[in-house]
């Protein structure tokens, strides 16, 4: 790891822990597209890279910010969020247990229960939200790894984080935390006791819809770590040279969209309460949200940019909604600087646990009041 500078997190991120390039001079880092390095005349490499799948230096400044932010002892950048994830998990060994959310992102909710059962994990879904019952479904010295999502798509239930770290590790298992949602301006979830933070970089980490990408970041490097390397420089789903440099780019205006994205969900979901048309608004910052104190305890600064309303009059009713938005963008993702709408039912299909009267609110940097005002215009309809 780089030499981290000091500074608040604000500062470490607008100035990518201040690093300048030591050939020219640089404030911003160069990009590094080769995929190979030389070897010195006694055939070693003292510089210590030697091929582009294994290491690149376009990574280091992502990389070691990301770390500095959350805390962490190492970060590694992958190709996107879901090589990431799959990553924790591949470095397990088939027939280990494994504990995740009921309701979680769609695509690792699906890859858990296909390909990585059939692989060999022994895969138990379970809601993360009641201790008591991941303290039923743990099952000491088999389950290996505890994997919650906070806050959760796209119902935004929040799980504690210190607590189910408590658990998982009196049980012997690691805990994952995936804090896409998050972020490390809102939750730093290496302090509350975890031991591993996943991010799908495509979302508030790069923030500009533009790059897919996906991180982890570890408590401690130990043999399981070297395993998720192993994983990364085999399976070879590495970010690319230009994405790892586009990342870097994002993660210097982290901290100014979040906060501006948390502030216009707030107002937005304090306002929404009030249509009549709205039945229901989910946000982990509204007091009757069933989350809502856990949240204030375990979010620093804001309860983040993602929101999800419900519509009287069911699906029909919820995608007629979805078809008069005007600034809001009918497209699925989240986290960038334009709000996003969904109607996640239909993506998910049958077996999905949303309702079907849901959609997903992805908040932007946008003037609030265009956003509540256009809204406002959809649920009265014509
Ligand atoms: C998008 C997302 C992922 C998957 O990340 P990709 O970059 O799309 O592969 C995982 N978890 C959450 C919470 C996400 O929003």
């Amino acid at each position: 790891m780089a030499e981290v500078k000091h500074g608040r997190p604000e500062t470490l991120a607008a100035q990518a822990l201040g690093v300048v390039d030591a050939a020219t001079g640089a404030l911003i880092p160069p990009l590094h597209p080769s995929t190979t390095y030389e070897r010195e005349a006694d055939g070693g490499y003292p510089r210590g890279r030697v091929y582009a799948r294994a290491d690149n230096p376009t990574y280091d400044s992502a990389a070691h910010t990301l770390n500095a932010l959350e805390g962490g002892a190492a970060t590694l950048l992958f190709a996107s969020g879901m090589a990431a994830a799959t990553a924790a998990f591949l470095a397990l060994q088939p027939g280990d247990h494994v504990l995740a959310p009921k309701v979680m992102y769609w695509a690792l909710r699906s890859w858990l229960l296909g390909f990585a059962s059939d692989w060999g994990l022994v895969v138990e879904l379970v809601d993360t939200t009641d201790l008591g019952a991941v303290a039923t479904a743990l099952r000491p010295g088999k389950t290996k790894l505890v994997w919650v999502e906070s806050p959760a798509n796209p119902l935004w239930s929040v799980t504690d984080i210190a607590a189910m770290a408590e658990l998982a590790h009196a049980a012997g298992a690691r805990l994952a935390v995936d804090s896409t949602i998050a972020t490390p301006v809102l939750t730093r979830p290496l302090e509350l006791g975890a031991d591993l933070v996943m991010h799908s970089a495509t979302k508030y980490l790069n923030g500009h819809s533009d790059v897919v990408a996906g991180t982890l970041t570890t408590a401690q490097v130990d043999e399981y770590w070297t395993r998720v390397k192993t994983v990364l420089g085999q399976n070879g789903g590495i970010l690319g040279t230009f994405e790892a440099w586009l990342l870097q780019r994002g993660l210097r205006t982290l901290f100014p969209r979040v906060r501006w994205q948390c502030a216009s969900a707030q107002s937005l979901a304090e306002r929404l309460q009030a249509l009549p048309q709205i039945t229901d608004v989910l946000y982990p910052g509204l007091p009757t949200f069933p989350g809502h104190d856990l949240a204030r305890r375990q979010m620093r600064g804001g309860f983040g940019g993602m929101l999800s309303i419900r519509i009287a009059g069911g699906r029909d009713a919820a995608l007629a909604v979805t078809g008069r938005l005007k600034v809001w963008k009918r497209a699925t993702s989240l986290g960038g600087v334009e709000s996003l709408v969904e109607h996640r039912a239909s993506i998910e299909g049958p077996s999905s646990p949303v309702p079907d009267d849901l959609l997903r609110l992805s908040v932007g940097v946008e003037a609030v009041d265009d956003l509540f005002d256009d809204l406002t215009q959809a649920v009265d309809g014509e």
